[in-house]
């Protein structure tokens, strides 16, 4: 079993001012993914320009203040939860469309978190729909958290990775982004910036520039939640999805196409 990351910088318009799919981006990768010869596969989508804007707006998993501040974010949670299912329904069309047999997992219906972490997840029905022979789609979403102080908190497509690859062991965790890997600082504000083939440790990357704006964590928030996999021994790649075929090749169980994370010692 294959877990397939799609980031919300290749689906999406992510510096858009308003939800934008990248429709290019979407159904090439779709057409990808069904000619390649994955068996078994779980797709997980991040939000992009889908959630972000709203999260941000509505300063989602931050503090609540009052009872006026809680209403005006269970606002934003509901605004933000519907513009990221709308972007799930516009990601699994394309991919039925294109020849996967996708069934639409929503995180906000079955997921809990405590303190931002999820808490309450039952995977059970994930497994089924994997043994029924779909490809489910599950993607970063807003979810209620057990934190009395902040009630409620956004759910990003890295922790979820992070989780099933924990819980589900798949042979490999593959993540399409925008970047052709992870480099020692980020590469859209450094023209020096060096692209890493293996990384072991967060401390690989230079602190500076690579939390960018993102209210996920960027590209230093992807890989913490990556390393924690590599160390209870899930390895994952990071790989440029804007770049032709490079999907399907990863599919195809082609490795070090991007940056491999791994374990210290196996290195
Ligand atoms: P996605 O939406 O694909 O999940 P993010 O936007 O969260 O991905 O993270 C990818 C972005 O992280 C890249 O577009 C890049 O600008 C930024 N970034 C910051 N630091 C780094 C780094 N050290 N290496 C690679 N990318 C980085």
């Amino acid at each position: 079993m294959i877990i397939l990351k799609l980031g919300g910088s290749i689906i999406t318009k992510k510096e858009a001012k308003e939800p934008t799919i990248d429709y290019e981006n979407l159904n090439r990768i779709a057409r990808e993914i069904a000619s390649s010869s994955i068996d078994k596969l779980i797709i997980v989508h991040g939000a992009g320009s889908f959630g972000h804007i709203y999260a941000k707006e509505y300063e989602i998993g931050a503090e609540i203040q009052d009872e006026e501040d809680f209403k005006q974010k269970k606002m934003g949670f509901s605004i933000t939860q519907s513009w990221v299912k709308k972007l799930n329904t516009i990601v699994c069309d394309s991919l039925r469309e294109n020849g996967v047999l996708t069934v639409s997992i929503q995180p906000s219906s079955f997921i809990i978190t405590k303190n931002k972490r999820i808490h309450h997840c039952n995977l059970d029905l994930i497994n089924k729909y994997l043994d029924m022979g779909f490809v489910p789609v599950i993607y970063g979403d807003v979810v209620p958290d057990l934190d009395e102080s902040i009630k409620i908190c956004v759910l990003s497509g890295d922790q979820i990775i992070k989780y099933l690859g924990e819980n589900l062991k798949p042979e490999r965790v593959i993540l399409g982004s925008d970047v052709d890997g992870i480099y020692n600082k980020n590469p859209k504000k450094h023209e020096d910036a060096k692209l890493m083939k293996i990384v072991t440790s967060c401390d690989d990357l230079a602190t500076e520039g690579s939390l960018n704006v993102d209210v996920t964590g960027g590209m230093k928030g992807k890989l913490m939640e990556l390393i924690e996999l590599a160390e209870i021994g899930v390895e994952s790649e990071i790989l440029n999805a804007g770049r032709n075929g490079l999907i399907k090749k990863a599919l195809n169980h082609e490795k070090g196409i991007g940056t491999i994370v791994k374990k210290e010692k196996e290195v």
